[in-house]
């Protein structure tokens, strides 16, 4: 990007960014998740770092977000609420502590003390107390000026009305109004009852609780109050309890406050990172919601030391877990070209982080869903990525645009071959999920709610039509290989073997010999020795997987297996698909789609001369025995989804295993799975699981299961 484009990439973020907090701080109602605003906010804070000539201390971006309402008595702080920063990583973390270390050159330590706590999902609030009372309770607002809600204060049961002796003259209370998980759900299980709309999250749902006129509504709501900072505290003898952090906690919680029972002194950077795994293993069985864990510079003298930048004390920071979604850049829009040669767009964007891992890429799967996202290339996208799940764009955020974004257009001819291009009609499951969808005119406020719907849509695919391309050649020989196990050949050496015309297609990989392989540069009597062993050994292959690697449209494996149990040989398969067509269409589990692409691809000379050219070459199809097991086995009708890492077993061998006694193995785990099989880092599956109240065997359970 040349410098002007920066700046109104920048201008173009502020004005966004400024909009999204007014929705979120003083309405309550985010139209995006926190996850899109943070990474929005996050490009903008790189894109001033490196360019700081258009930072500007007056942006909205350097001031707290939220304006106090009118229908409140508006207060003033006595003492400003800073917001907190963010980091998302390690690095960010350690680099966070280095530059505070840089600005404390008489420190005598490398490290800090630090003490880190939950970052609770909710709204902040300042209490004061006056002579032991509660006199006053007021939201952040913009920092500056809050709105006093005292009396919707004072129905939360953990926020003390008076203290018990002795106490403090005077002091000024910080701390999270949150809503708990279970009441939450209660809350929102009678509002759908009554038809009423829904509360996205937590913090929502205690925003739009306490900015109620009426101090009963807020009584029915159950709120909850935890405590973590003294902002100032009047009398000499009580000074020591603010020397530290962690002081001020044990203070708070001996005036009455619930505290954070987690929250933990650590002794450098390195610890922080090991209190942060271990939040993060317990924060789904929390009470209530957090988005992350906040590390303070403990103590108090050296945190004010470091003073302020922006917004933003520089000795606390919040550390946010990985967050599922962010925003990026579609640089552009590619073309891959598949084995059946089908054309499948691709966007390629700024790489970012989401959930942990630098995404640079995603499929968009086919034109439709670019016209469904409305998706040009230039524009600003959510992207979603979801435990082991691929990424995904999922919105297209339309405000971002300049008008320089450029529409997509499949091409004409394929940019492998040239070939020509032709257009199919295929049908495909979409699941499509509309979140944070504003609803206004709804008393208290407006609220979120997330809907999803799951329908099958016929889209149109494109697919390069010259059978010769070489780009479906190329991912075809992978598929052929991989199937049929001849690990020895990756992608690498079977592109090497094309080029020197040692094969054409997936039959000449058969016909290779020694003396073909040895002369190259790089490979050598030994590992040419290897490839053709290996060639020998996978020569015998079942009818399930010749079937899978023929490559035929929509025959994965398992519906090569279905196949090879009905037809029991090649033959009789091809003979059926030729002739005999009400046969292919009656087998269970078998459609349309596949019977339909079953009668188009045995028709097709090409491919029969292919099958005849793999015999030729010493290929063998072994005749499907009549499959005993599925119909006596002892795990038959059972299906079984595998995850992680089983200790003793390979996920191949547990998966024929369970085939060979009659059960079934799918992909993802859904409420007719029987099973799920999970080992060692187990993923997303295990937690589909326990969502859907599926069994989950470890892998001795299972061994005993298998017998
Ligand atoms: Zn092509």
């Amino acid at each position: 990007m040349d410098k002007s484009s920066i700046q109104k990439r920048i201008t173009k973020l502020r004005s966004e960014i400024a909009r999204l907090r007014d929705a979120y701080h003083t309405k309550n109602a985010p139209d995006v998740t926190d996850e899109v605003y943070d990474s929005l906010t996050r490009e903008l804070k790189e894109l001033l770092q490196n360019y700081p000539e258009f930072d500007d201390s007056n942006a909205p971006e350097n001031r707290v977000a939220g304006k106090p309402l009118d229908k409140f008595v508006k207060v003033k702080h006595e003492v400003k609420m800073f917001s907190i920063g963010n980091v998302f990583s390690a690095e960010e973390l350690f680099a966070w502590e280095k530059r505070n270390l840089k600005l404390l050159p008489n420190l005598q330590k490398q490290s800090l003390d630090y003490f880190c706590e939950l970052k609770f999902d909710g709204l902040a609030i300042s209490l004061i107390y006056e002579d032991g009372k509660f006199a006053r309770g007021v939201t952040r607002g913009d920092g500056e000026i809050g709105e006093d809600i005292t009396q919707n204060l004072k129905t939360i049961k953990t926020i003390p009305l008076a203290f018990e002796a002795p106490y403090p003259e005077r002091i000024e209370i910080r701390g999270e109004a949150i809503m708990k998980k279970n009441v939450l759900k209660k809350l929102n299980e009678e509002n759908e009852k009554e038809g009423k709309l829904l509360f996205a999250n937590s913090r929502n749902a205690a925003a739009g609780s306490l900015r109620q006129l009426d101090p009963k509504l807020a009584e029915e709501r159950h709120l909850d109050f935890f405590a973590y900072e003294i902002a100032q505290i009047k009398g000499e003898k009580w000074q020591k309890y603010v020397d530290k952090h962690s002081l001020k906690h044990e203070l708070l919680k001996k005036l009455g406050f619930a505290v954070d029972v987690y929250a933990k002194e650590v002794v450098d950077s390195k610890d922080i990172l090991n209190f942060i795994d271990k939040i993060s293993k317990v924060r789904d069985s929390l009470d209530f919601g957090i988005d992350g864990v906040v590390i303070n510079v403990n103590e108090t003298k050296i945190f004010e030391n470091l003073g302020v930048a922006g917004k933003d004390p520089r000795g606390i920071i919040a550390f946010k877990y990985p967050a599922e979604k962010a925003t990026t850049i579609v640089k552009d829009i590619l073309i891959n070209v598949g084995r059946t040669g089908v054309l499948t767009p691709l966007a390629v964007f700024e790489p970012t982080l989401v959930a942990g891992s630098r995404v640079s890429k995603a499929t968009l799967h086919n034109m439709d869903q670019i016209e469904r996202l409305d998706l040009r290339i230039g524009d600003t996208v959510v992207i979603e990525k979801a435990g082991d799940v691929i990424p995904k764009v999922v919105e297209v955020l339309t405000r971002m645009r300049t008008g320089k974004e450029k529409k997509f257009k499949m091409p004409k001819t394929c940019p492998a071959c040239r070939g020509s291009i032709e257009k199919k009609e295929t049908s495909a499951q979409i699941r499509e999920i509309s979140s944070g969808l504003t609803l206004p005119g709804v008393p208290g406020g407006t609220h979120t709610i997330q809907k999803s719907r799951e329908f099958a849509q016929m889209s149109v695919a494109y697919y390069c039509s010259n059978p010769k391309c070489p780009a479906k050649n190329e991912r075809y020989l992978e598929h052929f290989v991989s199937v049929f196990e001849i690990y020895e050949l990756g992608p690498k050496i079977l592109s090497r073997f094309k080029d020197e015309g040692l094969i054409t297609d997936a039959a000449d990989i058969f016909t290779l010999e020694k003396v073909d392989i040895a002369p190259l540069e790089r490979f050598g009597e030994k590992s040419a020795e290897n490839i053709i062993k290996e060639i020998e050994n996978k020569k015998h292959v079942s009818l399930t997987r010749f079937l899978w690697a023929l490559g035929i449209l929509h025959v994965g494996e398992e519906t090569a297996r279905d196949l090879a149990e009905h037809f029991g040989t090649l033959e009789k398969l091809i003979f059926s698909a030729r002739q005999d067509l009400a046969e292919v269409d009656n087998i269970e589990n078998i459609g349309p789609a596949v019977s339909k692409s079953l009668v188009v691809f045995f028709n097709d000379k090409n491919n029969l001369n292919f099958i005849k050219k793999l015999k030729k070459n010493g290929v063998v199809v072994e005749k499907a025995e009549e499959n005993l097991a599925k119909r006596n086995g002892k795990l038959k009708g059972l299906s079984f989804v595998l995850t992680g890492t089983l200790p003793n077993m390979s996920r191949e061998m547990a998966k024929k295993k369970i085939i060979s006694l009659g059960g079934k193995v799918v992909g993802s785990v859904s409420k007719n799975t029987s099973y799920v099989v999970a080992g060692v880092d187990p993923g997303s599956k295990l937690k589909n699981a326990e969502k859907l109240g599926v069994k989950v065997l470890d892998e001795k359970k299972f061994q005993n299961m298998i017998g």
